[in-house]
């Protein structure tokens, strides 16, 4: 070996039969990321590359093994979600060019990919000849750019293209990783080998090409056009754009801008594929929805490493078992979560009927899953031996944490955590599943208030991802820690909330639903109002919604709300008399609409409701429906961050993502604010001022509306 170079972020040295090893390690770094400054070192590398005529081959490698390029810099996407277009343009030319002249070099060059490829990783990759994977479940490769609102812009719209065909647009359009198995038959990679053999194939590899001079002819059929027949394409990219509007609603425009950059690309010369691309990307980046998905994709980053308080030497405690009370709709789907992650769970209600409904529901949830392939009768034996049920305390004797889910009454809770007082191990936490009730209060009547904690799950359990983790006032940090690290070991995603009513997501979203039936009162039809909301990218209109909960369930957390917050909640006639009817929602087959049919209808006998309480003087233009659902449910949100309920913005707006289907691409109601402007709010507001208080403006949005101050901060580009 001879004429090793060192750089900062690369190695480069010289292996037998003048094969040169390029190795990628960013030090200090757990992770090898594509920053500017790395891609101006791998610039000099290739200068110096260009002019090895001696050169048989390059191999390309990550010097940290199983993570191969995490994508590029997270620091630099931060900032080029609110770059200039001519910045913008600069940093795609920049890498177009350093991709280019690698894929130009004067002789085979072969990439050795163990661990992820992300993104720009990808791209890089892909401008070699050739790729070889490792066959470890670890490797995967991907082009993700489409999950934070962008478009792969350093050639891998085109270079995929050219190298895999029509199955590019699944890869990019999609943005999901594939594994070295379905890479090889995509023909993506060479071939797949175990880690520790990928440096000797690869050489293998260079040598044969060498030898057959197939790299010179590789490279010329991958400059050229893809030569797709009209039919082909036509027919392809017909069904792929129906697919994708069908799934963005036209609210993410990322996936069509890659799939007009892969269409206008595919039959023209590469390099002029690569100015089709810059243009696809250019529409894209820098676009406020990409700068909102690109704030989730940080925060989500965050608080997957957050451990819940500021303290971070605490460690979690280990819980070995778990005990779930109350066998019912949440606390059956909260026994299977814990049993399908491996910890042994007991389950306790008062008889057997209610046990057996309880085993029954957990099976089902297994059962779906299998029906769709994402379970097999393995995990349901598996998930079955985690499980026991008792209708005894006693066997909680041994349980680490106790989560409790009985039926929604504070005496009854109370009762119940007194009973379990006699049987929980001392240091045992129990957590309340409450959805209403507040834990500072429980705590008194629990073993140990600073062992007690809210744990709340959102129904359907397997399917909500969130949890709110509700501190009481002497919940110690220690209990919030653990039960932040048990709910992430369950596949949840956890936040740490102070006690309030209504805790975060239900204090957030009952503003909002109230003021749906506000005005439906005024008399705006409920189709306008769920239209008006789905339009704005809620998953599902207030009014559908109300009917999905339950009006029995909504009647009662909206008094318990109304009457912690009386100052802003105006009283709705119209949910207590339906619900009072036994109209329950979906539950009973009619609420504010009929159900069980093909599609809800009107219920005659909600709109004789209605008239006697129709106020009139209904808004009629869609802009004022939508400011008056989604300004009250803003101007909560303030009221949560500036009460520290929340310990960040980022918390309030990912609860309501996770817990309501808040859009995404709007990055949370508190980056819907900073886009539309404080200042503009506030304008807003004042149009609605004879509405009272539940449209004045709080302090927060005040101050941000004279100073200019956000909730999330512009980054800047170093
Ligand atoms: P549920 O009525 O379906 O189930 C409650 C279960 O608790 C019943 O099986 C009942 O027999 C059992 N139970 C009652 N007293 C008991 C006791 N002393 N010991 C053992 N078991 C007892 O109710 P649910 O919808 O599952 O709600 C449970 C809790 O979860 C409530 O606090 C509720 O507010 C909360 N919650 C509900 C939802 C939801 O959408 N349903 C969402 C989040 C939180």
């Amino acid at each position: 070996m001879h004429g090793a170079n060192m750089s900062n972020a690369f190695r480069l040295e010289e292996r037998e039969g003048s094969i040169a090893l390029l190795t990628f390690d960013l030090p200090d770094k757990k992770v090898n990321t594509l920053s500017r400054a790395v891609l101006g070192e791998l610039a000099q590398i290739i200068k110096e590359l260009e002019g090895r005529s001696d050169l048989r081959g390059l191999l390309f490698q990550s010097g940290k093994p199983g993570q191969f390029i995490a994508g590029a810099d997270l620091n630099e996407i931060g900032a080029m979600a609110f770059a200039s277009k001519e910045q913008i343009g600069q940093a795609i030319d920049f890498g177009h060019g350093i991709f280019r002249r690698l894929s130009h070099l004067p002789f085979p060059t072969a990439g050795l990919i163990d661990g992820n490829s992300m993104g720009g990783g990808t791209e890089l990759i892909l401008s070699l000849d050739y790729r070889i994977a490792s066959n470890a479940a670890h490797t995967k490769i991907a082009l993700p750019e489409v999950k934070i609102g962008v478009i792969p812009g350093w050639g891998g719209t085109q270079r995929l293209t050219r190298l895999i065909g029509l199955n590019a647009i699944d890869m990019i359009c999609g943005g999901e990783p594939v594994d070295a198995k379905k890479a090889l038959a995509l023909g993506l990679v060479f071939d797949v080998v175990p880690a520790e053999k990928l440096v000797e194939e690869g050489m293998r590899l260079l040598e044969y090409s060498q030898s057959s001079g197939e790299w010179k002819r590789l490279r010329e059929a991958r400059s050229k056009p893809l030569g797709l027949s009209i039919d082909q394409a036509t027919f392809a990219f017909a069904t792929a754009e129906g697919y994708i509007k069908g799934k963005t609603k036209g609210q993410y425009p990322a996936p069509l801008a890659a799939l007009r950059a892969i269409q206008k690309g595919a039959n023209v010369p590469l390099e002029e594929g690569l100015k089709v691309e810059k243009e696809a990307a250019l529409e894209v980046m820098g676009s406020p929805i990409s700068a909102n998905l690109v704030g989730i994709f940080f925060m989500n980053n965050r608080l997957s490493r957050d451990p819940g308080v500021d303290n971070t030497s605490l460690q979690p405690e280990a819980v070995q078992r778990v005990g779930v009370v109350g066998a019912g709709l949440m606390g059956a789907g909260i026994a299977t979560a814990h049993a399908r992650s491996g910890i042994p769970t007991a389950i306790v209600d008062v008889d057997e009927d209610r046990i057996a409904g309880g085993m029954k529901r957990a099976e089902e949830v297994i059962n779906a899953r299998i029906k769709i392939g994402r379970a097999t009768p393995q995990d349901m034996a598996a998930m079955l031996e985690h499980l026991s049920t008792s209708t005894r305390q006693a066997t909680l004797a041994e349980a680490d944490v106790v989560v409790e889910a009985i039926t929604e009454n504070e005496q009854a809770k109370v009762a119940t955590y007194k009973e379990l007082a006699q049987h929980l191990k001392p240091g045992a936490i129990l957590a309340s599943n409450t959805s209403t009730i507040s834990i500072t209060r429980m705590a008194e009547s629990a073993p140990d208030p600073s062992r007690f904690i809210g744990m709340h799950f959102f129904y359907p359990v397997d399917r909500m991802e969130l949890v709110e983790v509700i501190r009481g006032a002497k919940t110690s940090d220690q209990t919030v820690v653990t039960i932040v690290a048990l709910a992430k070991k369950i596949r949840k995603t956890p936040i740490v909330v102070q006690d309030c009513a209504g805790f975060l997501v239900n204090r957030v979203l009952f503003p909002y639903m109230n003021e749906a039936l506000l005005l439906l009162q005024e008399g705006v039809p409920m189709d306008t109002i769920d239209a008006v909301a789905t339009k704005f990218g809620m998953p599902m209109g207030p009014i559908a919604l109300h009917d999905l909960v339950g009006l029995d369930t909504a009647f009662y957390a909206g008094q318990v709300l109304a009457h912690a917050y009386p100052d802003r909640a105006v009283p709705v006639p119209i949910l207590g008399e339906l619900a009072q009817s036994g109209q329950l929602g979906q539950k009973t087959g009619s609420g504010f609409r009929k159900h069980g049919g093909k599609r809800p209808e009107p219920n005659p006998a909600f709109e004789a409701i209605l008239e006697k309480h129709k106020t009139g003087n209904p808004p009629t233009d869609a802009e004022t429906i939508q400011y008056r659902l989604f300004l009250p449910m803003l101007l909560e949100a303030t009221r949560v961050v500036e009460e520290k309920i929340v310990r960040e913005p980022a918390d309030a707006d990912m609860g309501l993502i996770f817990g309501i289907g808040f859009p995404p691409f709007r990055g949370g109601i508190l980056r819907w604010c900073d886009t539309e402007g404080a200042d503009k709010i506030v304008e807003r507001l004042k149009g609605f001022e004879s509405l009272g208080k539940r449209f004045e403006p709080t302090e927060t949005l005040k101050q941000h509306a004279q100073t200019g101050e956000r909730f999330y901060p512009i980054p800047k580009l170093s």
